[in-house]
């Protein structure tokens, strides 16, 4: 595949080709390059090799309250603290073989997970982030060394723009869709439904924002189901945030395509992409396994990132959705009591701010034992 044809004469972005995948791994997966076959690159060394392979277990105090099995999927354990990782390691892997620069369009994790994963290889990352970036995630961004690129713009004009700029200067922008990024996401719904085995979930809930992961995880769930390794497909139930969510508008009004709407403010600002370069293709993915997509209000994701804290579990408002959805997902009958069901929550939230700290009093040191 030539890049960056990335989007094919009927608008909709390019896959890799789709292989059906007729053999689970031997092993339980110790990093996403136990799928190294179904890969378009080869195992990398380094830190690029430990990507992937994140924990997968049942929550049973989540599964009580809920009235569900609930399997977590935790993807804030990769190096950058959130799934991005996998399809950057793609991206950067084929950068390194094909001895070309990457580059990404973000203001969050995509950048995160680019600037950290390139900073230990040969090839230079270059990340074109919005003006009004704020600073705290800027030197998150800025501690590893890229090139850091401030763009006035929307990001679907920096998108774009980038993929331009890209082929003239022989960077390689593994944008939110590109084939390499939904390539090495792929193997997040790969392991996950891997380790689950003999169990396929019902339902696998994942927040949406560009649609790349979701296209990721329904291809990977395609190549399985082609390949005879499902009995059937887990549903894909998405979550957006109310304040952003052309997804959820699109999939309430029946429509098959999606119309870019305003992004207002919202916490959950990882995915508040007004206009979803893979909304369409998520739209897809929910009609095959038919899923469902739903909205939640900063108010119930706040309330979603305290049940998660109540269970040990630091994630940013983004992830935090899957559990605000659960109850909207049940309310219009897409799940029901004792459904198994895994919930991706995507990146940490021990790089966010938080607003609930307590009022702590300083203690004389001999007024310890009193308290304990
Ligand atoms: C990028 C991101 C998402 C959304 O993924 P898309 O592929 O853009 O749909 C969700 N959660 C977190 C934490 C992210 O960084």
């Amino acid at each position: 595949m030539t890049f960056p044809e990335r989007i094919c004469s009927c608008g909709e972005p390019v896959w890799f080709q789709e292989q059906p995948i007729e053999e689970w791994p031997a092993d339980s997966p110790q990093s996403m390059w136990q799928f190294t076959e179904q890969l378009p690159v080869s195992k990398p060394s380094g830190l690029l090799s430990q990507i992937g392979g994140t924990p997968l277990y049942a929550a049973p105090n989540l599964s009580e309250e809920y009235g569900l099995s609930i399997f977590i999927k935790l993807e804030s354990l990769n190096p950058s603290g959130s799934f991005k990782d996998r399809g950057s390691a793609t991206g950067i892997r084929y950068g390194v073989n094909e001895g070309k620069d990457v580059g990404t369009v973000s203001h969050g994790n995509m950048a995160i997970s680019m600037a950290t994963l390139a900073a230990e290889t040969s090839i230079n990352c270059t990340v074109l982030v919005p003006s009004d970036i704020p600073p705290d995630r800027l030197s998150h961004i800025s501690q590893f060394a890229p090139t850091i690129l401030k763009v006035e713009g929307s990001y679907a004009d920096l998108y774009a723009e980038s993929f331009k700029i890209g082929a003239t200067h022989n960077v390689l922008f593994v944008n939110s869709d590109t084939p390499l990024r939904v390539a090495g996401q792929k193997t997040l719904a790969l392991e996950l439904l891997a380790e689950l085995r003999p169990t396929v979930p019902d339902a696998i809930c994942l927040p949406v924002s560009s649609g790349g992961n979701t296209s990721a995880i329904w291809k990977a769930i395609r190549e399985l189901h082609a390949g005879g390794l499902l009995p059937h497909k887990p549903k894909l139930l998405l979550v957006q945030a109310s304040a952003c969510d052309p997804i959820a508008t699109a999939y309430q009004q029946g429509k098959e395509t999606i119309t870019p709407t305003t992004a207002n403010d919202t916490i959950a600002y990882s995915i508040a992409n007004p206009n979803p370069p893979s909304g369409t293709r998520a739209l897809a993915a929910v009609d095959d396994t038919n899923g469902a997509v739903c909205s939640v209000s900063d108010s119930a994701i706040t309330n979603a990132q305290q049940t998660l804290r109540e269970n040990g579990l630091s994630v940013e408002p983004a992830s935090a959705t899957v559990i605000a959805g659960l109850a909207k997902f049940k309310t219009a009958g897409k799940i029901s009591r004792e459904d198994t069901i895994a919930l991706v929550l995507t990146g940490t939230g021990l790089r966010t701010p938080i607003n609930t700290q307590q009022e702590i009093p300083t203690l004389a040191i001999d007024s310890i034992a009193e308290r304990l």
